[in-house]
């Protein structure tokens, strides 16, 4: 199966390619058809914005077409950045000043409530841009008071990964390699949610 990537990001991209080439499923980017029309990200949920970008993008390609919308939700901040997450500090993608805000904003919040989790909506459409399947998944943890790793993208730096019973629990994401973080990460379950379920919805 040939699957459009409709995101440019490239750390999703990475992320995604190497969860869905070993199941067999060929990854087309953006670029590999020339392009897709800008999507305006107006929608109230992850749900609602992914399912805008996978639909223009399997119209305007006439392809098969998966599109993740994602972003950090934290309990002390009433559960922003939320959907506001690759524009936090004002430009979007600017990670740097997406993390800096945050610290700012928990400046005086302690350990015990810097709860939040990752959030990672993946919608695929069918060639016509009608939407066949929606996953969403989502991974828990706590903010940091600094940044740490070198890893990963966005907010890694700041999530201590805090899920009891797994080997990656204490572990900042951007320590994480990244198959160790594609096994426990928001993006990694959703797309094994997908995987298990893209057999019967490519027979529809
Ligand atoms: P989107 O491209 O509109 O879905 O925005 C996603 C934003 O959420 C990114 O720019 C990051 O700031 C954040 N984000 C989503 N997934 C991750 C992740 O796996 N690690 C770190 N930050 C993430």
């Amino acid at each position: 199966m040939e699957l459009l990537l409709a995101t440019g990001n490239a750390h999703k991209v990475a992320e995604l390619r190497a969860m869905l080439e070993p199941l067999g499923v060929t990854v087309l980017t953006p670029s590999d058809v020339g392009g897709l029309p800008e999507v305006e990200e107006d929608g109230d949920t992850f749900e609602a914005n992914a399912a805008k970008k996978a639909v223009s993008a399997a119209r305007h390609a006439g392809r098969w077409a998966l599109a993740d919308d994602s972003g950090l939700c934290v309990d002390a901040l009433g559960g922003a950045p939320g959907i506001h997450s690759a524009r936090y500090a004002g430009t979007h993608g600017d990670d740097a000043g997406n993390n800096a805000k945050l610290l700012r904003e928990l400046a005086e919040v302690p350990d015990a409530e810097r709860g939040g989790a990752f959030v990672c909506a993946l919608v695929l459409a069918d060639p016509a841009g009608a939407v066949v399947a929606t996953f969403e998944e989502r991974t828990h943890g706590r903010i940091l008071h600094a940044e740490e790793g070198e890893g990963g993208f966005g907010y890694d730096p700041l999530f201590l990964f805090t899920e009891p019973d797994l080997p990656q629990t204490g572990r900042c994401f951007a320590t994480l390699a990244q198959d160790e973080k594609a096994a426990v990460s928001h993006r990694g379950r959703a797309l094994r949610a997908l995987a298990e379920a893209l057999p019967q919805l490519q027979e529809r």
